[in-house]
C-alpha cells in the first residue's frame, strides 16, 4: 500500500521523537511491502517564528490532504508571551477542529515490565490496569466563547446533543470491541451540559445491548483511578473532564512517555500523537522516551491504514526491546538493585532497536 503521512515534528523534543517513529514505519514498510512517504507540516512554536502563525493554512491543507498526521509535540517557553490566539497550543486546536477529529482515545495500560514504575501499591496494579479514555476533542469549554471584561472572566461550555452522540457512538463501539463495559463520566449533579451527555448516553445504550452502561461522577472518577483502575473498560467524558483525567490515568501507569493516542473523525484520517507535551526541560540531549510517539504510529496503521498485523509487530517489537531490559531515563527502575538489570538507552538508539526488532 501507498501512504502519504503528514509529519509534524513540531517543538521541543518533538523532532527527536518523530525522527524514531520514521524509523521504524520505514522497517514496517520494507518487511511488509508498503510505500510511506513523509509530508513535512510546520506547526507550533516554529511555524510561529517562520510564519507568525502557529498554523498556517497551508500547512493544515497538506494535512488534510494526506492519509493520516503523525504529530510530535508543540510549544515552550519561548513562546509564553505570544499573544492567545497565536499560541503553539491554537495550532493543535486548530488542527483538531480542521480534520474535525472529535475523538481522542487513550489507552491507559500498564506494561508488565514497567509495572514497579507506577506509584500506585503493587496490591493495586497486580489487579491489572488496561483501560481506555474516550474524550470529546473539539467541543466544550475549551470551543466555548473567550472573553475578560474588566476583572471578569467568562468561558462558554456547550454541547449539542448531535455532539455528544457521535462521540457516544465511538464510546460504545469501542466498548463492544473490548470488556463491554462503558462508564460515562459527567458532573450532572451540578451542570446541564452534563445532564445532557448522561441523558444522551442512556439513550444510546438501547441501540448497545452487549454493552454495559454505568455513569460516575467526575470527581469520584479521579479518585476511582487510583483507588481502583481496573474496574475501568473503557470511559466517555467530556473535553476538559477527559483532558485531566487522561493526565491521571496516564500517571498511574509510570511514565506519561509510554502512552500513545489516536484522535479520529467520521472518515479514515486520523492524528496520532503521543500523550506528553514537548518537554522543553530535556530537548536536544537525546534522552526523551520515543515509544509514545512509536506507538501511536502503529495505532496509525490500525485505525487509519487497516494495518492490523503490522502494528501489532511495532507494539511487540517494543514490548521486545522491555524484555531485554532496555530503557530510556523516565522508565530507569527508581531501585538501585531492579536498575542494575536495566541498560539505560537514549532516544535514537531507541528507535534503533525497535526497528530493529519488526518482524
Ligand atoms: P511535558 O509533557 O512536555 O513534560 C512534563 C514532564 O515529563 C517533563 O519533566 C518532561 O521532561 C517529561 N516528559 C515528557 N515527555 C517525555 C518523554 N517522551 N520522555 C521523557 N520524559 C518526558 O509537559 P509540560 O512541561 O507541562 O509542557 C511543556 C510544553 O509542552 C508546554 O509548552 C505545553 O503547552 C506543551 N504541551 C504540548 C502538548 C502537545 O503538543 N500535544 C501537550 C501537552 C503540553
Amino acid at each position: 500500500m501507498n501512504k502519504n503521512i503528514a509529519v509534524i515534528r513540531g517543538d521541543g523534543i518533538g523532532p527527536e521523537i518523530v525522527n524514531q517513529a520514521i524509523k521504524v514505519l520505514d522497517k514496517v514498510a520494507k518487511i511488509y511491502g508498503h510505500t510511506f512517504t513523509y509530508t513535512d507540516v510546520d506547526m507550533g512554536g516554529c511555524a510561529i517564528d517562520k510564519y507568525g502563525d502557529p498554523l498556517p493554512e497551508n500547512e493544515l491543507k497538506k494535512c488534510l490532504s494526506s492519509d493520516s498526521v503523525l504529530l510530535g509535540a508543540v510549544g515552550g517557553d519561548k513562546w509564553n508571551d505570544v499573544p492567545g490566539d497565536k499560541r503553539p497550543e491554537k495550532g493543535l486546536l486548530r488542527l483538531r477542529a480542521g480534520m474535525g477529529v472529535y475523538s481522542n482515545n487513550r489507552p491507559a495500560k500498564i506494561w508488565k515490565q514497567l509495572a514497579s514504575a507506577s506509584p500506585l501499591k503493587d496490591s493495586i496494579v497486580d489487579k491489572g490496569i488496561d483501560f481506555i479514555i474516550v474524550r470529546e476533542l473539539i467541543g466544550g469549554i475549551y470551543f466555548g466563547e473567550h472573553k475578560t471584561e474588566g476583572d471578569t472572566a467568562t468561558d462558554v461550555l456547550k454541547y449539542s446533543e448531535s455532539e455528544i452522540e457521535r462521540i457516544g457512538k465511538i464510546a460504545f463501539e469501542t466498548a463492544r470491541k473490548r470488556g463491554k463495559r462503558l462508564c460515562s463520566v459527567e458532573k450532572s449533579n451540578v451542570l446541564d451540559s452534563s445532564r445532557l451527555w448522561k441523558k444522551v448516553m442512556h439513550r444510546l445504550a438501547d441501540e448497545y445491548p452487549d454493552v454495559e452502561l454505568s455513569d460516575m461522577l467526575v470527581d469520584n472518577c479521579a479518585m476511582q483511578i487510583v483507588k481502583n483502575p481496573s474496574q475501568f473498560d473503557v470511559i466517555v467524558t467530556e473535553n476538559m473532564f477527559g483532558d485531566i483525567l487522561s493526565d491521571e490515568a496516564s500517571m498511574i501507569t509510570g511514565s506519561i512517555g509510554m502512552i500513545p493516542s489516536s484522535s479520529l473523525g467520521e472518515t479514515s484520517l486520523g492524528l496520532y500523537e503521543p500523550i506528553h507535551g514537548s518537554a522543553p526541560d530535556i530537548a536536544g540531549t537525546d534522552t526523551a522516551n520515543p515509544m509514545g510517539t512509536i506507538l501511536s504510529a502503529a495505532m496509525m496503521l490500525r485505525y487509519s491504514f487497516d494495518m492490523e498485523q503490522e502494528a501489532c509487530a511495532i507494539e511487540n517489537a517494543v514490548s521486545q526491546i522491555l524484555d531485554e531490559g532496555y530503557r530510556t531515563a523516565d522508565i530507569m527502575p527508581q531501585s538501585e538493585e531492579e536498575a542494575k538489570k536495566c541498560q539505560k538507552i537514549g532516544c535514537s538508539k531507541a528507535g534503533e532497536l525497535i526497528a530493529s526488532k519488526i518482524k
